[in-house]
């Protein structure tokens, strides 16, 4: 083990994130993860993805809101992309990603207000010819997000919403979600939630990740199946043959960054893929995120900044 990563192992998990935001990032560091900070630089992510047939879940970046005209400014921010989107013709490459959180769902009257504000940003998609998926908060969230995305599927039935498999609830959650043009995006969930209502062990929540696979592929609606662990891309794989699943009727998601060779081999066997592709203000934040999940990409970081100085 090199020492930079014996000293990162020594450092608490929570207090890793702090560390990793303070950290001068280089643009390769960026680039690798982000698309960039202008809905331009989105763009132009976008086509260079669907030129090597990989589709994409764009998400605007922002600071969590403290007030309704900042959860507005991020409405606006999705619109402006989407309007990019529709005119450059890209509706058919690129959906976006909305955390019900970032539009005021945390905020005084919040569901209602992430409705209202949810409902503006699938018309600016509809108008693009394209379609927006919820992203899940932490456990607390759960319910208030399944209610948004409930309202809007009245007047914009493709939106998706995303579903953590490291919560007990969410099995049954899937059962409920398996009707056709039901889109719902499985990952294992971010962060820790207590074990009242999660599973702690990595193994436990491999296998909650398999039976949702399963209750979705199952089903009639539309998985999408939002992981970078070689194992379950596995079993993904055979669980679509053996429910009669053709690629296209489900896809793989993978983050910018995150196994790009894995992304190209899928793609190139047939496979529908789509990558979760951020840009926007808020990068340096994210990217420290994915360096603090990540140790080994995390100690190749520290390692350059040390023979740099
Ligand atoms: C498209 C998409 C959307 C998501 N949306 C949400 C959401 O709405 N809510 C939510 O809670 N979570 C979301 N997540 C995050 C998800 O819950 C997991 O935290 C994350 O995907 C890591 O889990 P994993 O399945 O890749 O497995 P892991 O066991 O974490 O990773 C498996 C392997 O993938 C590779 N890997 C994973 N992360 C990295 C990294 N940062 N850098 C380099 N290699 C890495 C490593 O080889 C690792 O061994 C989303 C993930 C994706 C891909």
């Amino acid at each position: 083990m090199s020492p930079v990563r014996g000293a990162l192992e020594a450092i608490s998990r929570s207090a890793l994130p702090r560390l990793v935001a303070v950290l001068p990032l280089s643009a390769t560091v960026m680039d690798r993860y982000v698309a960039g900070e202008t809905v331009r630089d989105a763009l132009l992510a976008v086509e260079e993805l669907a030129a090597e047939g990989i589709e994409t879940t764009v998400d605007h970046l922002g600071a969590d809101p403290a007030d309704e005209t900042q959860a507005i400014a991020a409405v606006q921010a999705y619109r402006i992309l989407l309007d990019k989107i529709g005119d450059a013709g890209l509706g058919h490459r690129a959906e976006v990603s909305v955390s019900p959180t970032a539009i005021g769902l945390l905020l005084p009257e919040g569901e209602k207000l992430a409705i209202e504000n949810a409902r503006k940003i699938c018309r600016a998609a509809h108008s693009a010819g394209t379609s927006v998926t919820l992203a899940m908060g932490d456990h607390t969230t759960v319910d208030a997000t399944l209610a948004v995305a409930q309202a809007l599927r009245h007047d914009f039935p493709g939106t998706g919403i995303t579903l953590q498999a490291h919560l007990h609830r969410t099995e049954s959650d899937c059962r409920t979600l398996t009707y056709a043009g039901s889109r719902v995006r499985i990952c294992k969930g971010a962060g820790d939630a207590p074990a009242e209502v999660a599973f702690t062990d990595p193994g436990d929540v491999d296998r909650s990740y398999v039976r949702c696979m399963k209750v979705l592929l199952d089903g009639d609606g539309y998985p999408m199946l939002a992981t970078h662990d070689p194992r379950l891309v596995e079993i993904a794989g055979a669980l679509a043959s053996r429910y009669g699943r053709a690629p296209g009727t489900y896809e793989y998601q993978l983050r910018h960054g995150v196994r790009p060779a894995e992304q190209r081999r899928l793609a190139a066997s047939g496979e529908r893929v789509r990558v979760y592709l951020p840009y926007g203000e808020e990068r340096h934040r994210y990217v420290a995120q994915r360096l603090a999940e990540h140790p080994q990409s995390l100690s190749q970081v520290l390692a350059s900044l040390v023979r740099r100085g």
